[in-house]
Order: structure tokens, then sequence, then C-alpha cells
């Protein structure tokens, strides 16, 4: 049986802080208070961090996929004997700090096995994200249930789902039992000096159980795919999914499987010949994020962006894939500020394509 530890009730902000000893960044979900609406969101541990169990407002993504990185900085130099001649340094920017991810939503996890695929297992290893993610350990926290806008079950996921964990810590009456999934989880496990919970593991499958047994039942979405790419061509069915959204963006920024990016160069005030390449977060809801140089713009319509979100989420990522880029985690319905849910377009997608595939 893979490595299983216990820890009392009060004792997850304790191993947290043990194990941020030794240079860990130890990223938990804490309260960020807020005039309007506060929320939950990843920050690194330190003494007198209050950690919260809360699900997280914003995913933790940015521990492999940073808002905002710097790729590498470049500097230009002249030749003072020959002034045509100019050489340009360039030093990339590769860091990678041995990070655990604590207390996320198996949603969450799965979403770091989601961004697996296009970044490491193409035809290039992205190097920076390869970096990170090599330093990277989660620990998550199994769900005791979903809320209204959970529908991980739906797409090959669940409250339970050990998908990109490497630890999952499951609540029992008293504590919690944690379970390494991966030797990476075996190694924080031994490093966390806990006792043994073997004897525990029966009531922590129980609750497992039982997070299941709670869930309103999964419709079968074996269909989405053909589905979706027989209704690509139905403009009156986009529009009509798409009449409300704004365009703001909110479903993906807060999205842990979306990785639209933008890459742009700037320069360094200090100096009139360096500057630094910087990789930043876009959103394919955007109508600038398909404009091109010459202005031509091919999804200027948002039907047509929502219809490229919908469709890479349930269909071409799956297609290349295998799994759906979606975790369920509804965080795209809960910050839609007209209430869009995805669940609902996929389903009319099921719908209307009957009988066509
Ligand atoms: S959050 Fe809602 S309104 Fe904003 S872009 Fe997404 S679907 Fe449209
Ligand atoms: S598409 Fe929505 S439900 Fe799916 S992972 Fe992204 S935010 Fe979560």
């Amino acid at each position: 049986m893979s490595k299983i530890r216990f820890v009392a009730s009060d004792g997850l902000p304790g191993l947290a802080a043990s194990l941020a000893k030794g240079g860990r960044r130890v990223l938990v979900p804490v309260e960020k208070p807020a005039a309007s609406k506060p929320s939950v969101v990843f920050a690194p541990y330190e003494p007198g961090v209050k950690m919260t169990l809360a699900k997280a407002t914003v995913p933790p993504k940015e521990a492999v996929l940073p808002e905002c990185e710097t790729l590498m900085t470049f500097q230009k130099s002249r030749d003072p004997a020959d002034l045509n001649q100019t050489t340009l340094a360039l030093t990339a920017v590769e860091e990678g700090v041995p990070t655990v991810v604590f207390a996320c939503r198996p949603c969450d996890a799965r979403g770091f096995a989601a961004l697996d695929k296009p970044f490491l297992e193409g035809l290039y290893a992205d190097p920076y994200y390869k970096a990170r993610r090599e330093k990277l350990t989660v620990a998550s926290l199994t769900c005791a249930t979903g809320c209204e806008t959970c529908f991980c079950h739906w797409v090959g996921g669940g409250p339970t789902s050990p998908i990109g964990s490497d630890v999952l810590i499951t609540e029992i009456e008293g504590g919690y039992v944690l379970q390494a999934m991966t030797p990476k989880g075996e190694e924080l496990l031994e490093a966390s000096g806990l006792p043994d919970g073997a004897d525990k593991f029966p009531l922590a499958e129980a609750a497992r159980k039982a997070a299941w047994a709670s869930l309103v039942p999964a419709p079968d979405l074996t269909a989405a795919r053909e589905s979706l790419k027989a209704m690509f061509e139905d403009t009156a069915f986009w529009e009509a999914e798409t009449a409300r959204c704004l365009s703001c963006g909110a479903c993906t920024y807060f999205c842990p499987t979306c990785y639209c990016f933008n890459i742009t160069d700037e320069g360094e005030p200090q100096s009139p010949c360096g500057g630094r390449r910087l990789r930043s977060w876009d959103n394919c809801m955007s109508s600038l994020y398909t404009r091109e140089a010459s202005g031509h713009n091919p999804r200027p319509e948002k039907y047509q962006r929502m219809r490229n979100r919908v469709s890479h989420k349930f269909w071409t990522y799956p297609e290349n894939w295998g799994p759906y880029l979606c975790s369920g985690c509804g965080r795209c319905i809960t910050n839609c500020p007209v209430c869009l849910d995805i669940r609902a377009i996929v389903l009319d997608a099921v719908a209307a394509a009957k009988g066509k595939v």
C-alpha cells in the first residue's frame, strides 16, 4: 500500500509550516479581504499566514504558469571600433523553486495534468513550464461533496479523483488521512514527520465513497466531441448561445486549464540597449487575441470566440490529447458576470446535434 499518514484536525497549518522549511515554497489557500467580495487565493505560507480550507476563488495555476514571467533578457552592444557591428546577448531565465501546492482541490490538480499535455508532451517541451513542473508537488484535499457549479464527475474527474495529485488528503473524524499517490507524494509524506495512518485509511475510503454518493448523476457526454464538430458551422446556434457574453474573459482568467498567452518585448528603463521578453496570460474571448499584424482577424465575432473556446475544451483538445480540457471546477460559471454556463452550452450542442451524429 502507498504511504499513509495521519494529522489531527488542527494540524494542517503546522504541516504547511514544516513543509515550508528548507527552502520549499508552500502555496496555501488564504482569504484575501476585499471591499466587495472577499476571495480565496493561493499565497506562500509564512508565519502568521492564516490558511483556509475553502475552495480557492483563483486556481493555483500560477505555480507553473505565472500571470507574467520573464523568458529572457537581452542586451545589445555596439563595437566601439566599428559602429556597424552590434552584438545581441540573450540570457534565458529558467526558474524552478521547489514548490508544494497545498490543500487545493482535485479539480485544481486535474488542471495541472491538463496543462502537462501541451507544455510537456508536444513536439517540444516548454523549458520554463518544465522547470517549474518538475519541482512541483501537489497535495489535494478531497471534497466531501460538490457544490451547484461543480461538475468534475461529468468530465472524468471527481471529488476524490487522484488525477494530477501527488498526495490526497481526506478529512475524517478527528483529523485528516494523507495518502501518497506518486513517488513525489511518498517523498513529501516521508519528510512530513507525521505518524503512520494506515489504520485510519478505511475511514478515509468511507468518506470518499460518501462524497461520490452525494453527487447528482452526470449526464452522458460521450457524444460531446462529435456534436460540437457537427454544430461548428451552425452560426445561429453559436450566436444564440453567446448572446449575453461581454467578452470580458473572466471565464478564461479563472480557469485552471486555460493556457493562452502573449509574448511581448519591453526595454529596460536603465538601458537604451537592453530589455526583456515577457510571457503573459492572454484571453481567447478577447477580439484582440487573434488580431493579426495586418489587421485581419479570423475570429472577430464573439460567437466565433465562444465556439472556439468550448470546441477546444470538449472537441479538439480531447481529439489531440485524450481527456477534456476542463476539470469541471465551475469557476467560469461562478465568475461570469452574465451567468453563462459552459455545461449548458455543451448539453445544448449535444441536443441540437441529435440526428446529425
Ligand atoms: S466570463 Fe462570461 S461574459 Fe465574460 S467572456 Fe466569459 S462567458 Fe463572456
Ligand atoms: S472551463 Fe470552466 S469548469 Fe472547466 S476547468 Fe475551466 S473554469 Fe473550470
